[in-house]
């Protein structure tokens, strides 16, 4: 008998919110308690695996869990070659590397012969050896950035999402290593062997993950500035056109990027749609 199919999520972190919430907006049922190693879900043959964020490529590469979600930057780090089934769309960063404000560096090229504190020591080394320069490059397990302040180190790489950490730690990007976001990774025995559910689940994700930035767009509009509205919604494809009792009247529904809905709205109506509802999508498979 095979197996319940094991995901490794992060336990603790900037990423479990965003991937707790994922799953629960695709509609999967589980209970993500304080201290629990293993959720199990009930509505699908799927466990959920608690574990470190830089545990998880290692479990998934390992075969411990046929799934995992973790920052790109950590599959990176750890030079591993686990399948990537796809970005997640959050935990976005990017790791850079910066000096303190009053510093005199601008480039890499300027730490020469110094010392760069990270935890990323892999991605760190690999690109000053790229550019060839060479630093002398300190591991630290976290808060990177209060070594310059400590003395231990003339600059740092590090991890920056809205940049504000760095700001009040002093400090200022010269250079970006590598950007990242959170990934679906899997193992490649299960892609081969349990590539069904995989598929499942990952037609699953990315479903609710399309459906975040779309809405559903209904107006009616007079049939005579049919063309007019119809420029205005490019949407996945034609839009719907239904006619309505009212003759000359018909109802045009339509999928449109959620971030271009409020500019369209006034362009719409200049267009002569009124009574337009701007509905969520629960899940968008295309
Ligand atoms: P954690 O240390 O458990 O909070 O998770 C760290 C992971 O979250 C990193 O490896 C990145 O993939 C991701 N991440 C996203 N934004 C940031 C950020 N601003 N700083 C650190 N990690 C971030």
């Amino acid at each position: 008998m095979t197996r319940r199919l094991r995901l490794a999520i992060p336990n603790k972190g900037r990423l479990v919110e965003p991937t707790v919430r994922l799953l629960r907006d695709a509609g999967l049922v589980f209970e993500a308690g304080e201290r629990a190693l293993v959720a199990r879900v009930q509505n699908f043959d799927l466990d959920i695996l608690f574990v470190r964020t830089n545990d998880v490529v290692e479990f998934v590469a390992d075969g411990v869990a046929e799934l995992g979600v973790t920052g790109l930057d950590l599959v990176a780090e750890a030079g591993s070659d686990v399948p990537q089934l796809r970005t997640l769309g959050f935990g976005r960063c990017r790791l850079t590397i910066a000096v303190p404000n009053d510093s005199p560096f601008r480039a890499p090229e300027d730490l020469a012969g110094l010392r760069v504190a990270t935890s990323h020591m892999n991605l760190t080394k690999s690109f000053f050896a790229s550019r060839s320069i060479p630093v002398d490059v300190i591991p630290v397990s976290g808060a990177a950035e209060v070594a310059p302040r400590l003395g231990l180190a003339e600059a740092i790489v590090d991890l920056v999402s809205t940049g504000s950490t760095m700001v009040a730690n002093g400090l200022r990007p010269i250079e970006e290593v590598f950007d990242s976001e959170a990934v679906l990774l899997a193992n490649s025995a299960a892609l081969r062997d349990r590539a069904d559910v995989l598929d499942t689940i990952q037609t699953m994700l990315s479903a609710t993950l399309a459906a975040r930035d779309r809405k559903y767009l209904m107006m009616n509009a007079p049939e005579s500035r049919l063309a007019e509205l119809e420029d205005l919604l490019p949407g996945l494809e034609s839009p719907s056109i239904i006619p309505l009792a009212h003759k000359g009247m018909v109802a045009i529904h339509s999928v449109v990027e959620a971030d271009a809905v409020w500019s369209l709205l006034p362009r719409l109506k200049t267009a002569g749609a009124s009574g337009i509802l701007i509905l969520p999508i629960e899940k968008l498979v295309s």
